[in-house]
């Protein structure tokens, strides 16, 4: 996939992503303090706004980097470092990457996983976007030799399987942690909007290749 497609993609998981602030104020308001939703929608409203047809970006890598500094400066919240520290640390991983491969995917995934640790201090297992992220970054890098368009609807499942973990999990970190075993049995919302980003990059993709 290349830096235009990349970036048609991006405007489709943008718009994707606002239209699923109700389904995510609803999980956060279970166990954190319910403004996940709106975080996700103003970052994200923010990014598909930037991504319009004046937009230009070299390559893959600034595609991506432009929008993690979009969401670091709009998002707020704990999520807003953190999923700006995903895109941004992503990116630098793969700058002047000319294409969007399953490979380049993994890259992105793996270095955004290091750095994300490294910003918030969690780790796989204490019930947060780092469940959903790490399996993804895993399952990218096992499928790298693939098309991105053939491996993409893997890695979500990978995703979507961290969110299902999620749930039997006790938070250990950010808001969530002050309900402790309150938090069982309900999915961590920032896991699922990290299977979101990739289940939206899945359905852009099957969406084209139907027309
Ligand atoms: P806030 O915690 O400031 O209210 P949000 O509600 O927007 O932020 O986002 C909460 C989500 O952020 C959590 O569900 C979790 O996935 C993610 N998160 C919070 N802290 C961390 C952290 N230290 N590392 C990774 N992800 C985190
Ligand atoms: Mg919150």
């Amino acid at each position: 996939m290349n830096t235009q497609e990349t970036i048609e993609m991006m405007r489709s998981v943008a718009h994707a992503m606002v239209q699923s602030e109700p389904m995510l104020t609803k999980f956060d308001q279970a166990i954190g303090d319910g403004d996940h939703g709106l975080g996700i929608e103003r970052g994200f409203s923010n990014v598909e706004a930037m991504l319009d047809e004046s937009f230009s970006a070299a390559d893959v890598g600034q595609v991506l980097q432009k929008i993690g500094t979009k969401l670091l400066s709009t998002m707020g919240g704990a999520s807003g470092a953190i999923f700006g520290t995903l895109f941004r640390a992503g990116a630098k991983s793969i700058a002047g990457a000319p294409q969007l491969t399953t490979e380049a995917l993994a890259q992105f995934l793996t270095a955004g996983l290091t750095a994300v640790c490294q910003r918030g201090g969690a780790s796989e297992g204490d019930k947060t976007m780092i469940d959903a992220l790490a399996p993804a970054a895993r399952k990218a890098a096992e499928l790298a030799e693939l098309e991105f368009e053939q491996a993409i609807a893997q890695v979500v499942e990978a995703a979507e399987q961290g969110v299902e973990q999620t749930k039997e999990m006790v938070a250990t970190t950010g808001k969530a942690k002050t309900l402790g075993e309150r938090s069982l049995g309900h999915p961590d919302p920032g896991a699922i909007s990290m299977s979101l980003i990739l289940k939206f990059m899945a359905e852009h993709v099957d969406a084209k290749v139907a027309v």
